[in-house]
Protein backbone atom coordinates (compact mmCIF):
# COMPACT_ATOMS: atom_id res chain seq x y z
CA UNK A 1 0.00 0.00 0.00
CA UNK A 2 1.34 3.50 -0.70
CA UNK A 3 2.36 5.95 1.72
CA UNK A 4 0.66 9.13 1.10
CA UNK A 5 1.73 12.20 3.80
CA UNK A 6 -0.45 15.16 3.78
CA UNK A 7 0.68 18.48 5.61
CA UNK A 8 -1.79 21.34 6.13
CA UNK A 9 -2.38 24.60 7.83
CA UNK A 10 1.23 25.41 6.38
CA UNK A 11 1.73 29.45 7.56
CA UNK A 12 4.99 29.89 5.14
CA UNK A 13 6.06 27.94 2.71
CA UNK A 14 9.65 28.34 1.54
CA UNK A 15 10.68 26.81 -2.07
CA UNK A 16 14.13 26.94 -2.15
CA UNK A 17 14.17 28.50 -4.81
CA UNK A 18 16.12 31.97 -5.05
CA UNK A 19 13.59 33.41 -8.07
CA UNK A 20 10.67 32.67 -6.22
CA UNK A 21 11.74 31.43 -2.55
CA UNK A 22 8.00 31.60 -1.14
CA UNK A 23 4.86 29.88 -2.60
CA UNK A 24 1.48 30.50 -2.62
CA UNK A 25 0.27 27.42 -0.93
CA UNK A 26 -0.69 26.11 2.48
CA UNK A 27 -0.64 22.54 1.92
CA UNK A 28 1.52 19.76 0.63
CA UNK A 29 1.35 16.25 -0.20
CA UNK A 30 3.34 13.41 -0.99
CA UNK A 31 3.13 9.97 -1.87
CA UNK A 32 5.69 7.08 -1.04
CA UNK A 33 8.51 9.69 -0.05
CA UNK A 34 8.17 12.34 -2.71
CA UNK A 35 6.34 15.43 -3.13
CA UNK A 36 3.09 14.51 -5.22
CA UNK A 37 0.55 18.57 -4.72
CA UNK A 38 1.46 21.58 -3.39
CA UNK A 39 -1.10 24.29 -2.94
CA UNK A 40 -4.27 25.35 -0.99
CA UNK A 41 -5.99 22.51 1.05
CA UNK A 42 -9.30 23.42 -0.04
CA UNK A 43 -8.19 22.37 -3.72
CA UNK A 44 -6.64 19.56 -2.76
CA UNK A 45 -7.14 16.16 -2.66
CA UNK A 46 -6.39 14.58 0.60
CA UNK A 47 -8.43 11.39 0.53
CA UNK A 48 -6.57 8.15 1.59
CA UNK A 49 -4.02 9.97 3.71
CA UNK A 50 -1.91 7.43 5.68
CA UNK A 51 -0.85 10.19 7.55
CA UNK A 52 -1.69 13.69 8.36
CA UNK A 53 0.49 16.50 9.58
CA UNK A 54 -1.24 20.09 11.35
CA UNK A 55 1.84 22.63 10.98
CA UNK A 56 -0.49 24.85 13.24
CA UNK A 57 0.76 27.69 11.21
CA UNK A 58 4.30 26.98 10.89
CA UNK A 59 6.74 27.41 8.23
CA UNK A 60 7.84 24.89 6.11
CA UNK A 61 11.05 24.79 4.17
CA UNK A 62 12.77 22.06 2.32
CA UNK A 63 15.48 20.38 4.76
CA UNK A 64 18.71 21.67 5.11
CA UNK A 65 21.38 20.19 3.15
CA UNK A 66 25.60 20.65 5.03
CA UNK A 67 27.47 20.79 1.63
CA UNK A 68 30.59 19.92 3.69
CA UNK A 69 31.38 17.62 6.58
CA UNK A 70 33.61 14.79 7.25
CA UNK A 71 31.39 11.90 8.70
CA UNK A 72 33.73 8.91 9.56
CA UNK A 73 31.45 6.04 10.47
CA UNK A 74 27.94 5.84 11.74
CA UNK A 75 27.10 8.27 14.07
CA UNK A 76 30.65 8.49 15.87
CA UNK A 77 33.28 10.98 15.23
CA UNK A 78 37.01 10.13 16.59
CA UNK A 79 37.87 13.95 15.32
CA UNK A 80 36.05 15.10 19.01
CA UNK A 81 35.03 11.83 20.24
CA UNK A 82 31.48 12.38 19.77
CA UNK A 83 28.78 10.18 19.27
CA UNK A 84 25.33 11.64 18.40
CA UNK A 85 26.80 14.42 16.18
CA UNK A 86 24.65 13.69 13.35
CA UNK A 87 21.07 13.39 15.32
CA UNK A 88 22.16 16.39 17.12
CA UNK A 89 22.76 18.51 13.70
CA UNK A 90 19.53 16.64 12.37
CA UNK A 91 18.43 18.60 15.21
CA UNK A 92 19.27 21.68 13.72
CA UNK A 93 17.29 21.35 10.41
CA UNK A 94 19.93 19.04 8.53
CA UNK A 95 18.17 16.59 6.55
CA UNK A 96 21.10 15.60 4.45
CA UNK A 97 25.48 15.44 4.77
CA UNK A 98 27.49 15.76 1.56
CA UNK A 99 30.75 14.23 3.03
CA UNK A 100 34.04 16.11 1.94
CA UNK A 101 36.42 13.34 2.45
CA UNK A 102 36.13 10.44 5.42
CA UNK A 103 40.00 11.85 6.25
CA UNK A 104 39.22 12.09 10.25
CA UNK A 105 39.20 7.46 10.26
CA UNK A 106 42.40 7.03 12.42
CA UNK A 107 44.69 4.79 10.06
CA UNK A 108 43.24 6.14 6.46
CA UNK A 109 44.67 4.19 4.26
CA UNK A 110 46.65 5.75 1.55
CA UNK A 111 47.55 4.11 -0.78
CA UNK A 112 45.41 3.47 -4.24
CA UNK A 113 43.73 0.31 -3.83
CA UNK A 114 42.76 1.09 0.14
CA UNK A 115 41.86 4.71 -0.95
CA UNK A 116 39.34 3.14 -3.13
CA UNK A 117 38.30 0.21 -0.84
CA UNK A 118 37.71 2.65 1.70
CA UNK A 119 35.50 4.91 -0.32
CA UNK A 120 33.21 2.60 -1.56
CA UNK A 121 33.10 1.24 1.60
CA UNK A 122 32.00 4.28 3.24
CA UNK A 123 29.25 4.97 0.26
CA UNK A 124 28.03 1.84 1.44
CA UNK A 125 27.71 1.88 5.47
CA UNK A 126 25.93 5.51 5.01
CA UNK A 127 23.30 4.32 2.08
CA UNK A 128 22.48 1.43 4.12
CA UNK A 129 22.20 3.52 7.48
CA UNK A 130 21.38 6.22 8.07
CA UNK A 131 21.59 7.39 12.04
CA UNK A 132 18.02 9.11 12.97
CA UNK A 133 16.96 9.20 9.38
CA UNK A 134 19.44 11.61 7.74
CA UNK A 135 20.62 10.68 4.07
CA UNK A 136 24.85 11.27 4.95
CA UNK A 137 26.21 11.07 0.75
CA UNK A 138 29.74 9.82 1.82
CA UNK A 139 32.26 7.92 0.06
CA UNK A 140 34.30 10.57 -0.87
CA UNK A 141 38.32 9.42 -1.73
CA UNK A 142 40.80 11.68 -1.19
CA UNK A 143 43.25 12.49 -3.88
CA UNK A 144 46.62 10.49 -3.69
CA UNK A 145 49.51 10.54 -6.00
CA UNK A 146 49.33 7.65 -8.65
CA UNK A 147 45.76 7.34 -9.12
CA UNK A 148 45.17 6.65 -12.87
CA UNK A 149 41.95 7.15 -15.24
CA UNK A 150 40.67 3.56 -14.50
CA UNK A 151 40.93 4.54 -10.94
CA UNK A 152 38.04 7.03 -11.34
CA UNK A 153 36.23 4.38 -13.98
CA UNK A 154 36.20 1.56 -10.73
CA UNK A 155 35.26 4.31 -8.38
CA UNK A 156 32.30 5.39 -10.55
CA UNK A 157 31.08 1.44 -11.48
CA UNK A 158 31.26 0.62 -7.60
CA UNK A 159 28.76 4.02 -6.94
CA UNK A 160 31.04 6.56 -5.88
CA UNK A 161 30.00 9.62 -6.50
CA UNK A 162 32.06 12.78 -5.14
CA UNK A 163 35.72 13.09 -4.50
CA UNK A 164 36.75 14.13 -0.73
CA UNK A 165 38.42 18.07 -1.07
CA UNK A 166 41.47 18.32 -3.46
CA UNK A 167 44.81 19.11 -1.79
CA UNK A 168 44.40 16.82 1.48
CA UNK A 169 46.14 14.03 -0.27
CA UNK A 170 49.57 13.65 -1.61
CA UNK A 171 48.46 15.80 -4.99
CA UNK A 172 49.36 18.93 -3.87
CA UNK A 173 50.09 20.46 -7.98
CA UNK A 174 47.60 22.09 -9.69
CA UNK A 175 48.21 20.29 -13.21
CA UNK A 176 48.08 16.62 -11.84
CA UNK A 177 45.11 17.57 -9.47
CA UNK A 178 43.31 18.99 -12.57
CA UNK A 179 43.83 15.55 -14.96
CA UNK A 180 42.17 13.93 -11.81
CA UNK A 181 39.57 16.27 -11.35
CA UNK A 182 38.88 16.04 -15.43
CA UNK A 183 39.14 11.79 -15.18
CA UNK A 184 36.94 12.23 -12.03
CA UNK A 185 34.28 14.46 -14.19
CA UNK A 186 34.13 12.22 -17.31
CA UNK A 187 32.88 9.32 -15.19
CA UNK A 188 30.11 11.42 -13.61
CA UNK A 189 31.84 11.90 -9.92
CA UNK A 190 31.55 15.61 -8.79
CA UNK A 191 34.77 17.55 -7.35
CA UNK A 192 35.40 20.09 -4.14
CA UNK A 193 38.72 21.52 -3.32
CA UNK A 194 40.52 22.70 0.25
CA UNK A 195 40.72 26.41 -0.21
CA UNK A 196 43.11 28.75 1.89
CA UNK A 197 45.22 27.50 4.85
CA UNK A 198 46.19 24.60 6.36
CA UNK A 199 43.58 23.29 8.80
CA UNK A 200 45.53 21.01 10.77
CA UNK A 201 49.50 20.24 10.96
CA UNK A 202 50.14 18.23 8.30
CA UNK A 203 48.00 20.33 5.49
CA UNK A 204 48.95 22.36 3.38
CA UNK A 205 48.09 26.53 1.41
CA UNK A 206 45.99 25.73 -1.38
CA UNK A 207 45.83 29.61 -3.16
CA UNK A 208 43.29 30.77 -5.82
CA UNK A 209 45.73 29.69 -8.42
CA UNK A 210 45.67 26.07 -7.17
CA UNK A 211 41.97 26.40 -6.84
CA UNK A 212 41.32 27.93 -10.53
CA UNK A 213 43.73 25.31 -12.12
CA UNK A 214 41.81 22.76 -10.53
CA UNK A 215 38.94 23.43 -11.71
CA UNK A 216 36.41 21.42 -9.76
CA UNK A 217 32.79 21.83 -9.36
CA UNK A 218 32.74 23.35 -6.05
CA UNK A 219 35.57 25.71 -4.33
CA UNK A 220 35.24 24.34 -0.84
CA UNK A 221 34.80 26.43 2.49
CA UNK A 222 36.01 29.40 0.14
CA UNK A 223 36.16 31.56 3.29
CA UNK A 224 38.69 29.06 4.58
CA UNK A 225 38.98 26.31 7.05
CA UNK A 226 39.81 27.31 8.96
CA UNK A 227 42.12 30.33 7.72
CA UNK A 228 40.94 32.30 4.46
CA UNK A 229 42.92 33.44 1.25
CA UNK A 230 43.30 36.90 1.21
CA UNK A 231 40.22 39.38 0.17
CA UNK A 232 41.73 39.81 -3.46
CA UNK A 233 41.94 35.58 -3.89
CA UNK A 234 38.74 35.40 -2.96
CA UNK A 235 37.59 37.86 -4.83
CA UNK A 236 39.38 36.83 -8.19
CA UNK A 237 37.73 33.26 -7.46
CA UNK A 238 34.57 34.45 -7.67
CA UNK A 239 34.83 36.47 -10.39
CA UNK A 240 37.17 34.31 -12.18
CA UNK A 241 35.00 31.05 -12.69
CA UNK A 242 31.55 29.78 -12.11
CA UNK A 243 32.09 27.15 -9.66
CA UNK A 244 30.17 26.41 -6.67
CA UNK A 245 30.70 29.22 -3.76
CA UNK A 246 31.30 27.16 -0.62
CA UNK A 247 30.67 29.44 2.82
CA UNK A 248 31.51 26.63 6.01
CA UNK A 249 30.64 27.69 9.51
CA UNK A 250 34.26 26.48 10.37
CA UNK A 251 35.69 29.57 8.49
CA UNK A 252 36.59 33.25 8.20
CA UNK A 253 33.19 34.74 9.07
CA UNK A 254 34.67 38.33 7.65
CA UNK A 255 35.37 36.15 4.49
CA UNK A 256 32.33 34.58 4.30
CA UNK A 257 30.55 38.08 3.80
CA UNK A 258 33.47 39.20 1.24
CA UNK A 259 32.47 36.19 -0.55
CA UNK A 260 28.46 37.11 -0.36
CA UNK A 261 28.68 40.96 -1.46
CA UNK A 262 31.15 40.12 -4.35
CA UNK A 263 28.35 37.04 -5.45
CA UNK A 264 25.85 39.55 -5.25
CA UNK A 265 27.77 42.51 -7.58
CA UNK A 266 28.13 39.96 -9.56
CA UNK A 267 24.42 38.93 -9.58
CA UNK A 268 25.30 35.03 -8.86
CA UNK A 269 23.95 34.77 -5.49
CA UNK A 270 22.78 31.25 -6.85
CA UNK A 271 26.74 29.87 -6.60
CA UNK A 272 26.44 30.05 -2.79
CA UNK A 273 26.08 27.09 -1.22
CA UNK A 274 26.43 26.17 2.80
CA UNK A 275 28.19 23.60 4.75
CA UNK A 276 29.49 23.25 8.42
CA UNK A 277 33.24 21.66 7.85
CA UNK A 278 32.59 19.52 11.02
CA UNK A 279 33.39 17.86 13.15
CA UNK A 280 36.44 19.91 12.86
CA UNK A 281 39.06 21.56 14.93
CA UNK A 282 36.11 23.67 15.97
CA UNK A 283 33.91 20.67 17.24
CA UNK A 284 30.77 19.80 16.02
CA UNK A 285 28.40 22.40 14.82
CA UNK A 286 24.68 21.42 15.33
CA UNK A 287 23.30 24.04 14.23
CA UNK A 288 26.02 25.56 12.31
CA UNK A 289 23.85 25.74 8.95
CA UNK A 290 20.94 28.17 10.55
CA UNK A 291 23.54 30.14 12.16
CA UNK A 292 25.00 30.83 8.99
CA UNK A 293 21.75 31.48 7.70
CA UNK A 294 20.72 34.21 10.05
CA UNK A 295 24.64 35.55 10.20
CA UNK A 296 24.50 35.92 6.44
CA UNK A 297 20.50 37.53 6.39
CA UNK A 298 21.44 39.96 8.87
CA UNK A 299 25.06 40.72 8.26
CA UNK A 300 24.85 40.74 4.54
CA UNK A 301 21.22 42.43 4.28
CA UNK A 302 19.86 39.34 2.78
CA UNK A 303 15.97 38.39 2.79
CA UNK A 304 15.58 35.82 5.25
CA UNK A 305 13.69 33.61 2.63
CA UNK A 306 16.66 34.11 0.01
CA UNK A 307 18.94 33.38 2.80
CA UNK A 308 17.28 29.67 2.98
CA UNK A 309 17.88 28.85 -0.45
CA UNK A 310 21.77 29.23 0.44
CA UNK A 311 20.90 26.23 2.52
CA UNK A 312 18.65 24.31 -0.13
CA UNK A 313 17.92 24.78 -2.98
CA UNK A 314 21.08 26.10 -4.14
CA UNK A 315 22.77 23.15 -3.38
CA UNK A 316 20.52 20.87 -4.71
CA UNK A 317 21.27 22.23 -7.79
CA UNK A 318 24.40 22.76 -7.68
CA UNK A 319 25.02 19.45 -6.28
CA UNK A 320 22.41 17.49 -8.63
CA UNK A 321 20.23 15.92 -5.94
CA UNK A 322 16.55 15.11 -5.55
CA UNK A 323 16.43 17.10 -2.41
CA UNK A 324 16.27 20.64 -0.84
CA UNK A 325 13.91 22.06 -3.55
CA UNK A 326 9.81 21.95 -3.29
CA UNK A 327 8.69 20.77 -6.30
CA UNK A 328 6.46 17.70 -7.64
CA UNK A 329 8.76 14.46 -7.73
CA UNK A 330 11.47 15.84 -5.18
CA UNK A 331 12.63 14.05 -1.56
CA UNK A 332 9.52 15.01 0.99
CA UNK A 333 12.29 15.94 3.21
CA UNK A 334 11.73 19.08 5.51
CA UNK A 335 11.96 21.09 8.32
CA UNK A 336 9.45 23.00 10.00
CA UNK A 337 10.22 25.76 11.79
CA UNK A 338 8.77 28.69 13.48
CA UNK A 339 9.43 32.29 15.23
CA UNK A 340 11.65 31.32 18.04
CA UNK A 341 10.12 31.92 21.58
CA UNK A 342 10.61 36.07 22.58
CA UNK A 343 12.71 36.20 19.58
CA UNK A 344 12.08 39.92 18.43
CA UNK A 345 10.90 40.31 14.98
CA UNK A 346 7.28 40.62 13.64
CA UNK A 347 7.69 37.10 11.94
CA UNK A 348 10.07 34.58 11.67
CA UNK A 349 11.98 35.81 8.51
CA UNK A 350 12.02 39.20 10.51
CA UNK A 351 12.77 37.56 13.30
CA UNK A 352 16.13 35.72 11.50
CA UNK A 353 16.73 38.96 9.86
CA UNK A 354 17.59 40.39 13.30
CA UNK A 355 20.45 37.70 13.47
CA UNK A 356 18.07 35.70 15.82
CA UNK A 357 17.77 31.39 15.15
CA UNK A 358 14.52 30.10 14.19
CA UNK A 359 12.92 27.25 16.44
CA UNK A 360 12.87 23.76 15.04
CA UNK A 361 9.24 22.24 15.36
CA UNK A 362 9.59 19.02 13.60
CA UNK A 363 11.73 17.07 10.37
CA UNK A 364 10.72 15.07 8.31
CA UNK A 365 12.92 12.94 5.28
CA UNK A 366 11.47 10.54 2.65
CA UNK A 367 7.54 11.39 4.10
CA UNK A 368 8.54 9.85 7.31
CA UNK A 369 8.79 12.45 10.48
CA UNK A 370 12.27 11.99 11.91
CA UNK A 371 12.34 14.47 14.60
CA UNK A 372 9.93 16.56 16.94
CA UNK A 373 10.31 19.55 18.91
CA UNK A 374 14.59 20.51 18.79
CA UNK A 375 16.42 19.63 21.66
CA UNK A 376 18.95 22.16 20.37
CA UNK A 377 17.62 24.94 18.76
CA UNK A 378 15.56 28.26 20.80
CA UNK A 379 12.10 26.53 21.50
CA UNK A 380 10.10 27.16 18.31
CA UNK A 381 6.71 29.53 19.81
CA UNK A 382 3.99 26.72 17.36
CA UNK A 383 4.84 23.06 17.24
CA UNK A 384 3.06 21.07 14.77
CA UNK A 385 1.15 18.22 15.61
CA UNK A 386 1.15 14.70 13.92
CA UNK A 387 -2.82 14.16 13.91
CA UNK A 388 -2.60 10.94 11.99
ZN1 LIG B 1 39.20 21.67 4.12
Amino acid sequence: MSQKLVIRNIGLLLSGKMEAPILEADCLIAVDGKISAIGYEKDMDGEGATSVINAHGVTLAPGLIDSHVHPVIGDYTPRQQQINWIDSTLHGGVTTMISAGEVHLPGRPKDVVGLKALAIASQRWYENFRPSGMKVLAGAPILEEGMVEADFKDLADAGVKLLGEVGLGTVKDGKTARQMVDWARKYGIQSTIHTGGPSVPGSSLIDADMVLETGTDVIGHINGGHSALPDDQIMCLCESCTAGLEIVHNGNQRAAMLTLNTARELKQMDRIILGTDGPAGSGVQPLGILRMVAMLSSLGDIPAEIAFCFANGNTSRQRELDTGLIEVGYAADFVLMDQAQHAPGKNILESVELGNLPGIGMTIIDGVVTSHRSRNTPPATRIPEVVL
